[in-house]
């Protein structure tokens, strides 16, 4: 079965000074390997607190179980997500279906950077920006995530992330955050983000008959 399958931190698809000087090797390395590590761990340790509780049938601490779920869940989606929208050779602009598509929901790319980046330095604490796309209008919308999993519509699938905690930036950027933004975007993969996009476009699902 599935929930017997412990989760794994994924291994970098880039050396760790591969994005210097924009995201430097120290910051990646405490990012990747404690930080997320740490939601990794979290949620495997969730999932057998959870096996536990219903094998004892004992549901006292659902509510608190439910919450780190989440949490832990959405901080090891997106910062696996995170990794895999940087490049070496990131940088430039979208191109094909999905400039098309931004060009349809933002306007154009300069739009959804402007959105996406003041979204991002709006954030009240701990939180992303996230490209999202949006599978029952079919829309792309920016969305601003509160620390990993909130205020995020439910059905909204992310395809382009921008950590914003201060341990995504702050040994390196200390509190000039749009330092940090600006640099995001000379790292940006459109070809992951494009690809993402045609993954989840087919997804239908089916709220009405
Ligand atoms: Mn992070």
């Amino acid at each position: 079965m599935a929930e017997s399958k412990e989760f794994e931190l994924p291994k970098l698809s880039y050396a760790l000074n591969a994005l210097e000087p924009a995201y430097s090797s120290e910051l990646l390395e405490l990012h990747h390997d404690k930080h997320h590590a740490a939601y990794v761990a979290g949620l495997n340790k969730t999932l057998a607190d959870l096996a536990e509780v219903r094998e004892k049938n004992n549901y006292g601490t659902i509510n608190q179980l439910q919450k780190n779920l989440a949490f832990h869940f959405s901080g090891h989606i997106l910062h696996s997500i995170f990794w895999l929208n940087m490049s070496p050779n990131g940088g430039g602009s979208p191109e094909g279906p999905l400039a098309e598509a931004i060009d349809a929901n933002f306007g154009g790319a300069d739009q959804l950077r402007a959105q996406l980046s003041q979204a991002a330095l709006g954030i009240q604490g701990s939180g992303w920006s996230a490209l999202c796309f949006e599978p029952i209008s079919g829309r792309l919308l920016v969305e601003q995530v509160y620390d990993h999993q909130g205020n995020l519509p439910n059905g909204s699938l992310p395809l382009l992330v921008l950590d914003m905690w201060e341990h995504a930036y702050y040994l390196q950027y200390r509190n000039e955050k749009k330092k940090w933004v600006d640099a995001f975007w000379d790292l940006v993969d459109w070809s992951d983000v494009s690809d993402r996009l045609t993954g989840v476009k087919p997804l239908n699902l089916r709220l009405a008959a």
